[in-house]
């Protein structure tokens, strides 16, 4: 394993999340919204999102900026890394499945919304996220540059933090006691824990 090689397995992966957002991202453009939290807060979160995870590490990809902040590769962390990756591919692909018309890449409520609370969603409220958070890990393993390798944790858990309580206030407004419920017997993000 080669830094090189763990560049490029990187990458890979990154355009693997691309291709599964396609089709969920041109049905979202044409599903009527009924109630919007965007605005400048949303889109200064999604900025420091799409800086970490993508923005910082792209660069480094095409210019290796800043290499001062390279260190050696360890095959085992980016094996690691690899499988991280794998199961954050499969969470993207579930909780895409499992959402369907309801997803949205910010806080929006579509006409004929519905709570779904089954699937990968009876055990956690936010998998998607969970996949990210494993996305930004793998970044992490994959990228020996303490600069772009952490870049993701960061960027993400800007959005996150920022994110999360809005969006399940947004939820109680919408679903009131059927979202109550539901809080009370999943976790945020890590089974039985968070
Ligand atoms: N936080 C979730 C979904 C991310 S997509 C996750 O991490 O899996 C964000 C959109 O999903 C929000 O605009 C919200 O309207 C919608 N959403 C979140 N949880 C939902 C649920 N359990 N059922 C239906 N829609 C949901």
């Amino acid at each position: 394993m080669t830094a090189t090689i763990s560049k490029i397995i990187w990458f890979a992966f990154g355009a693997a999340w691309f291709l599964i957002r396609l089709q969920p991202g041109r049905r979202a453009r044409k599903t009527p919204v009924r109630y919007s939290a965007r605005g400048a807060r949303e889109f200064a979160l999604l900025g420091a999102s799409l800086t970490g995870l993508g923005i910082v590490p792209c660069l480094y990809l095409a210019t290796h900026f800043p290499r001062f902040a390279d260190y050696p590769v360890t095959p085992a962390l980016s094996y690691l890394g690899i499988v991280v990756d794998v199961v954050c591919i499969w969470l993207f692909y579930r909780t895409h499945r499992d959402l369907g018309h309801n997803w949205s890449v910010s806080l929006d409520l579509r006409e004929r919304h519905i709570l779904v609370t089954t699937g990968i969603y009876a055990t956690v409220r936010h998998p998607m996220y969970a996949g990210f958070w494993l996305m930004a890990v793998a970044q992490a393993l994959l990228l020996p540059n303490w600069v772009a390798g952490p870049a993701g944790l960061v960027g993400f858990g800007i959005l996150f933090f920022g994110r999360v309580w809005r969006e399940e206030e947004m939820m109680i407004s919408a679903f009131g006691d059927e979202y109550r419920a539901y809080m009370r017997r999943t976790a945020r993000i890590v089974p039985w824990l968070y």
